[in-house]
């Protein structure tokens, strides 16, 4: 859970007591030694820092606990953004994603979030969610897989079918055209006042091919049949820090962080 006000004061007592024991430290020029009093004020600041700190900061809840993106997210946004995982802020539940867009997908994970933080009144403690949502989109096919990318060789399919599905479907088409699009939903409410909440979207695309068979090892997902425009290798074969650099969702992050720092 969050470190709340009332998680601070607790703290401020344990900390109070293992530094100056009973006496606490309104008491603490009882402690005879000036080094072991110096010692004990520095500790008890750092630690001050480190709360205040956290307050400080603009808090926002990623709708998601896969630790791929998590790490992702906080790579590219600022240091002055605390990303909060679905985890840590105590919410398990799935989320049912009955949308037709990727548009309706991410805001229908944003909105769920933003509703059991305002049902949990925990508006005082954070400054929004956002959600993101990924679609392979193919020219040859009118756009498929789309919003049904993560299940398009059936409901219980796992990353391979979906690959083989995608060699599949394009065997003897020679327009390869594909992209990759993410769209993030930001919900931002004001601190204080759930009431007046911001709803925002950007979207990040990467334009690219399919190939004739599957590349690399690396990645996950169509990553081995993802050939970004300009390379001539796949997603999967990349360095990592290559794909973070040109991916969809390093774009759409990007146009997020821009919308945080131009608006607030
Ligand atoms: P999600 O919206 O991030 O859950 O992704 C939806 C589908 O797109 C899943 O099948 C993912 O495997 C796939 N996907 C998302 N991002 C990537 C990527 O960077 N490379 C390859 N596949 C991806």
């Amino acid at each position: 859970m969050l470190p709340s006000k009332k998680g601070f004061s607790f703290s401020y007592q344990f900390v109070n007591f293992v530094v100056f024991g009973d006496k606490g430290i309104k008491n603490s020029s009882n402690i005879p030694n000036p080094k072991t009093k110096i010692f004990a004020h520095l500790k008890y600041f750092s630690y001050l820092c480190r709360v205040l700190d956290f307050h400080n900061k603009m808090k926002l809840v990623f709708a998601s606990n896969n630790k791929h993106k998590l790490e992702e997210v906080r790579k590219i946004l600022p240091a002055n953004i605390c990303v909060i995982s679905l985890a840590e802020l105590g919410f398990h539940a799935e989320i049912d994603e009955t949308g037709e867009t990727l548009e309706e997908n991410s805001a229908i994970k944003a909105q769920t979030i933003w509703d059991w933080i305002k049902a949990h009144q925990l508006t005082h403690e954070v400054d929004g969610v956002f959600a993101d949502d990924t679609g392979l989109e193919i020219r040859a096919l009118g756009g498929a897989p789309g919003v049904r990318t993560a299940r398009w060789a059936g409901e219980d399919c796992n990353d391979a079918a979906n690959r083989q599905k995608a060699l599949q479907e394009l065997q003897g088409i020679t327009n390869r055209e594909a992209r990759f699009r993410t769209v993030i939903t930001l919900v931002r409410g004001e601190r204080q006042e759930a009431k007046s909440e911001r709803i925002e979207q950007v979207e990040g695309i990467v334009n690219g091919q399919i190939s004739e068979a599957e590349e690399g090892n690396g990645g996950f997902g169509y990553d081995p049949v993802f050939i970004p425009e300009g390379y001539d290798k796949t997603f999967a074969e990349l360095p990592t820090e290559v794909k973070n650099s040109i991916s969809h969702r390093a774009r759409a992050m990007e146009a997020m962080r821009e919308l945080l720092s131009n608006n607030n």
